[in-house]
C-alpha cells in the first residue's frame, strides 16, 4: 500500500536490540536500565491493584498524581502548574510528544527540530502533514546555533522542539541558551515543545534549565517528562505534559481520543513515590554520575575516545582510532564480532555530518554489565 511514512523503517533501537539478542552481545544500545525499580514503587503498584484501582482513571490523570507533579515541579523549578488545567498524564513521553504536535500543528506548517534528535519527533510531524525543518547542533559540543535557528524561522513555523539533557549526546542547554530562546520566540506565535525526560539525570553540580523556570517560555510551551527514566521502569510507559490552560485544553482533545487515560495502578504508585520519597529523584543525578565516572575511567583503557557527558545516561564514544567503517556498519560489526551493542548516531539526523565516527553507549547498567562490555571493548 502507499505508505504514509516512506522514510520510516524499524527503529534503530529495535534493530540493534534484536541483533544483540541474536549474537549474545552485551546490550548497551537501546536506553533502559538493567537494575530493579525501587521496592516502594513495586509495593505501591501491588497495593493499588489490590485496592481495586483497575478501571479507567480520569482522562487527565488521577488527582493525587497531578497534585504530586505540581508540588514536585514547584520544588524543582519554582513554578506550580495548576493541577486541573495544566497537567495531563500520558502513556510515556512519546504519547505526550505525539499529542502536543497533533494538537497544534496544522498540515503545511513547519516544525524546527535540532539534529541529532530523538527518532519519534519527525514521524509525528509527518503524520500531521507538517514539515520537519532540521537545524544542526554543533557536531562536537551538540550546542545549538541560535542564529541558524533564527534563520530557519519562516511565517509557517508553528513549533520549535528542544531536548535537554539531550539524547543522544547528553548535552544540556545553559541559562544563556534559555535567554536566546526567549529572545528568538518573543513576538512570534511559535509554540515550544520541550522534551525533558532526563530532567533529573544531571551531573557536576549543573542545574537543569527547565522551560518551566522561565515565564516567557512556559507561557507558550508543552514541557514533557517521563517516569520511565526517573524510576528505572521504561516499560511502564507513563509520563506527562505541562502546558498553559489553553494549550492543555487542545492537548487533551487529542489525548482523550488517542489513549483516553493511562495505566491507573501505576498512577497511584507514582503519586505515592513522588510525595513520600523525593530523595529518589533528588539523588538520581549522583547515582548516575558515579556510573558515568566509573564507565569513563574504564573506557580510557580502550581505544574509544569518550566525549563529555553533562547529563542523561548515554556516553558518546569516538571510534575513529579503531575503524573507518560508517557508524551503522561499525555498530553491526561491534555486535557481531565483538559482542557489544552500541547505537549509531546517523539515524538521529536528516543529514549526518560526513565522516562522523561516533556511537552511543548506555551506562544505565549494573557494574557487572558494564565490566563485561569493557572486557570485550579492551580487545579492540
Ligand atoms: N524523548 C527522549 C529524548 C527519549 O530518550 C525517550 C525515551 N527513549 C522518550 C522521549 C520517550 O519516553 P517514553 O518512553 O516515556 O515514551
Ligand atoms: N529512548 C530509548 C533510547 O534512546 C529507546 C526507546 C525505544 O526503543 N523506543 O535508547
Amino acid at each position: 500500500i502507499a505508505t504514509k511514512l516512506p522514510k520510516v523503517g524499524t527503529t534503530i533501537f529495535t534493530v540493534m536490540s534484536q541483533l544483540a539478542a541474536e549474537h549474545g552481545a552485551v546490550n548497551l544500545g537501546q536506553g533502559f536500565p538493567d537494575f530493579p525499580v525501587p521496592e516502594r514503587l513495586i509495593d505501591a503498584l501491588d497495593r493499588a491493584m489490590r485496592a481495586g484501582h483497575n478501571q479507567y482513571s480520569m482522562m487527565t490523570g488521577i488527582p493525587a498524581l497531578r497534585q504530586a507533579i505540581a508540588a514536585k515541579t514547584e520544588r524543582c523549578y519554582g513554578y506550580r502548574p495548576d493541577v486541573n488545567a495544566e497537567i495531563t498524564v500520558t502513556s510515556g513521553a512519546s504519547e505526550a510528544i505525539f499529542d502536543a504536535i497533533h494538537a497544534v500543528v496544522r498540515a503545511g506548517e513547519e516544525v524546527i527540530v535540532l539534529d541529532p534528535c530523538y527518532d519519534c519527533y519527525e514521524p509525528a510531524i509527518d503524520l500531521a502533514g507538517a514539515k520537519a525543518v532540521h537545524v544542526a547542533l554543533d557536531p562536537l559540543t551538540f550546542a545549538p546555533d541560535w542564529n541558524a535557528v533564527r534563520a530557519a524561522i519562516t511565517a509557517n513555523t508553528r513549533m520549535l522542539m528542544i531536548n535537554s539533557p539531550h539524547n543522544p549526546s547528553g548535552a544540556m542547554l545553559s541559562e544563556a541558551d534559555m535567554r536566546e530562546l526567549i529572545d528568538i520566540l518573543d513576538g512570534t506565535g511559535i509554540i515550544l515543545l520541550s522534551d525533558e525526560v532526563y530532567e533529573h539525570i544531571v551531573f557536576d553540580g549543573a542545574r537543569h534549565e527547565s522551560v518551566l523556570r522561565y515565564p516567557q517560555l512556559r507561557e507558550r510551551a508543552f514541557v514533557v517528562s517521563s517516569f520511565g527514566k526517573t524510576y528505572h521502569c521504561t516499560g511502564w510507559k507513563l509520563g506527562y505534559a505541562v502546558a498553559p490552560p489553553a494549550l492543555s485544553a487542545e492537548f487533551r482533545k487529542v489525548h482523550q481520543y488517542n489513549t483516553f487515560c493511562t495505566f491507573a495502578p501505576a498512577q497511584h504508585a507514582f503519586a505515592e513515590m513522588i510525595e513520600q520519597e523525593p530523595e529518589h529523584y533528588e539523588q538520581l543525578g549522583a547515582f548516575y554520575e558515579a556510573k558515568r565516572d566509573r564507565f569513563r575511567e574504564q573506557l580510557l583503557t580502550t581505544k574509544f575516545k569518550p566525549l563529555p557527558v553533562p547529563g542523561g545516561y548515554f556516553q558518546l564514544v569516538d571510534y575513529s582510532a579503531i575503524s573507518d567503517l560508517d557508524d551503522i556498519d561499525f555498530c553491526r560489526w561491534l555486535t557481531i564480532e565483538h559482542g557489544v551493542t552500541a547505537i549509531p548516531l546517523s539515524p538521529f539526523y536528516e543529514t549526518p555530518p560526513s565522516g562522523q565516527r561516533l556511537a552511543r553507549l548506555c551506562f544505565a547498567k549494573n557494574e557487572a554489565t558494564l565490566d563485561a562490555a569493557i572486557e570485550r571493548l579492551q580487545k579492540l
